[in-house]
């Protein structure tokens, strides 16, 4: 019994270390209340926010699904869609979008924001494309698009 009481005490701990922002609340008298928390809260307080609650249930956060990889066909012109570009990320946000990793390391500071997440399949040239591992073309952005930055080299820099 004093064994079931120190995991009960264990498993009470935990949650007050930990922050949830998904609860279940259970009440005697009703169905459970499913609440999100924003920002998220320890165990303690969601009780002490639902004083007629008996227990509060964190809900692990589901993260998406990764994006599973296919062969995508090349446009039949020189564009390429960020499905075709090394920097669409691989993994989803936890709202469903894949971010672009060349505008999170500010190298598209004139067309997008840190946070941008590009539609992934229209052809277009940008000027942070890299070329995916399988792509037989293995131009840079500024090889394949010079018009899209006249006065840069090849290695990317602007001359002076
Ligand atoms: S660098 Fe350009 S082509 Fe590549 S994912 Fe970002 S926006 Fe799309």
């Amino acid at each position: 019994m004093g064994h079931l009481t120190d995991l009960a005490q264990a498993a009470i701990d935990d949650l007050e270390r930990e922050r949830h922002r998904h609860w279940w609340i259970h009440f005697p008298d009703r169905e459970p209340l499913e609440v999100i928390f924003a920002p998220e809260q320890t165990h303690s307080v969601v009780l002490a926010l639902y004083p007629m609650a008996v227990a509060a249930e964190p809900i692990p956060d589901v993260l998406p699904e990764p994006v599973i990889s296919r062969p995508v066909p090349l446009p039949t012109d020189d564009r390429r869609t960020c499905q075709q570009c090394a920097n669409l990320d691989h993994q989803r946000g936890r709202d469903g979008f894949r971010r672009c990793a060349a505008a999170r390391r500010g190298e598209l500071p004139y067309i997008a924001s840190r946070d941008y997440s590009p539609v992934p399949d229209v052809p277009k040239r940008c000027e942070g494309f890299a070329p995916m591992p399988d792509d037989p073309d293995r131009r840079t952005d500024r090889e394949r698009w010079p018009e899209l930055i006249p006065n840069a080299t090849p290695e990317g820099n602007l001359p002076p």
